[in-house]
């Protein structure tokens, strides 16, 4: 680490924060959790991580934030969302995923403006910045309009045309592939940023037009995101038109690769499992949106034993009706303890907290490809953190911090947030937006389209 004499000059703003537990690196090495420790933050990136009295004492006249009681996390990474659903949260409730489609689709098609994606993507950006998320994949339409949204919030969202025929977008075929293209030149990767191109699924896209999509993913450097496998109805379906379940289809047009993030797995069969896993490409695991469609217990015990990439996703306000992915992170350990799909029966010792919490940190940024700059509190990547204040009667007293945070926080206990350094929650509140004006645009564009 470098000392006070050898630190490079720079003009950039640095601070320091100090807090009672500071969790380093991947959570489920062995002495993560750093006791009364501090991060250097100096512009956008970790300068220094380490024990408070060191990094003190080696950048004295920094500015330091010293936060009792709180643990310091890496910024949470939501692997699969459609961010301005929260438009339509309440429309559909109570339904299985094809009932769903069927509300949801229309509505959608007879609504979407640039305008309501802006609204809705900026409240979830606040939404979820408040439960200490800090990067979002994001599957949705007008996406240029819905990450510049959430940026204004200080959300980090990856995102790219939606690839879906006679869906949403009015496009024709030939036209979706002119823009998807376009878009991938004209926003390359970067960074923490990668675009995405965002075919929808197997049953939405034919294998003809999936071939298209795999040539034009092999030309740029993108994240490839599709639903896979959500329902049993859904393989059905699948095998009966093309007489090939949907990872045979999506293997065979050649999306079956490290940059391809499957949205839900709840299906995948333990031969597929292994094939999700020699393919390198990551699963985004949904348990809210899954169990409240009734869509089933995604394989997650058997994934991480196949080797597989399992991150954790929030799914759309429309089917998981919140964007709360702390409350994700906490039904995923539990489920896959007492609930477990696939042979192995319930298991306590399945999915320990250290485990959830990789998930929904380092494990997200793996997925999405961006694991060099954040999912983690490590020198040199982003300053992405998050304090979550352990000072609750739902986390008192403190014995592990990791499990306090997995166990028996909620998102009310996520007092700060920064974001590439920058400060996006300051005592629970975000700082770039005036909350009520976000919220009250959300209620208004519901009701408008209510009438509809
Ligand atoms: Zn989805």
């Amino acid at each position: 680490m470098a000392g006070a004499d050898d630190e490079p000059a720079t003009n950039e703003p640095a601070a320091i924060v100090r807090a009672d537990w500071v969790v380093v690196g991947d959570p489920t090495s062995a002495g993560s959790v750093l006791e009364d420790g501090a991060v250097l933050v100096v512009g956008e990136r970790i300068a220094a991580v380490g024990p408070a009295a060191r990094v003190l004492a080696d950048h004295p006249g920094v500015p330091v934030e010293r936060l009792e009681r709180h643990v310091l996390v890496p910024g949470m990474v939501n692997a699969h969302a459609h961010l301005a659903m929260t438009m339509f949260r309440g429309t559909a409730d109570d339904r299985d995923l094809a009932d769903f489609l069927a509300v949801v689709m229309p509505l959608e098609a007879r609504t979407l403006t640039r305008e309501h994606v802006e609204v809705g993507t900026r409240s979830a950006a606040v939404e979820l910045l408040r439960g200490g998320v800090t990067s979002s994949l994001d599957m949705y339409f007008h996406t240029v309009v819905g990450r510049r949204a959430a940026a204004e919030v200080g959300l980090r969202v990856l995102t790219g045309p939606t690839i879906i025929e006679g869906g949403p977008s009015t496009l024709p075929w030939d036209d979706l592939m002119v823009h998807a293209s376009t878009f991938l030149a004209e926003h390359p990767s970067d960074g923490a940023w990668r675009p995405v191109l965002g075919p929808h699924g197997t049953y939405t896209v034919s294998p003809s037009q999936l071939d298209e999509v795999a040539a034009l993913a092999g030309a740029h450097d993108c994240i490839v995101q599709i639903h896979l496998s959500e329902t049993e109805a859904e393989n059905q379906m699948v095998l009966e038109r093309l007489g090939r379940r949907p990872l045979d289809v999506l293997d065979a047009a050649g999306l079956l690769g490290p940059d391809t993030v499957l949205a839900h797995g709840v299906h995948l069969n333990a031969d597929e499992q292994r094939r999700v896993a020699a393919a390198g490409a990551a699963v985004a695991h949904c348990p809210v949106s899954n169990l409240k469609l009734a869509s089933g217990v995604a394989p997650v015990p058997g994934l991480l034993a196949a080797g597989v990439t399992v991150a954790l996703g929030t799914d759309g306000a429309a089917s998981a009706n919140d964007l709360d992915l702390l409350a994700v992170l906490r039904l995923t350990a539990l489920l896959h303890k007492g609930a477990p799909s696939g042979p192995d029966g319930p298991d306590a010792t399945n999915l320990a907290a250290a485990v959830a919490l990789r998930m929904a940190t380092l494990g997200g940024a793996i997925a999405l490809g961006i694991d060099d700059h954040t999912g983690s509190i490590e020198e040199g990547k982003l300053a992405d953190l998050v304090a979550v204040d352990l000072a609750d009667p739902s986390t008192e007293p403190v014995r592990d911090p990791v499990a306090a945070v997995v166990y028996g926080a909620s998102r009310s206990q996520v007092r700060s947030v920064w974001v590439a350094g920058e400060r996006a929650v300051r005592d629970g509140r975000c700082v770039n937006v005036d909350e009520r004006d976000v919220v009250a645009a959300l209620r208004r564009l519901g009701d408008e389209l209510l009438r509809g």
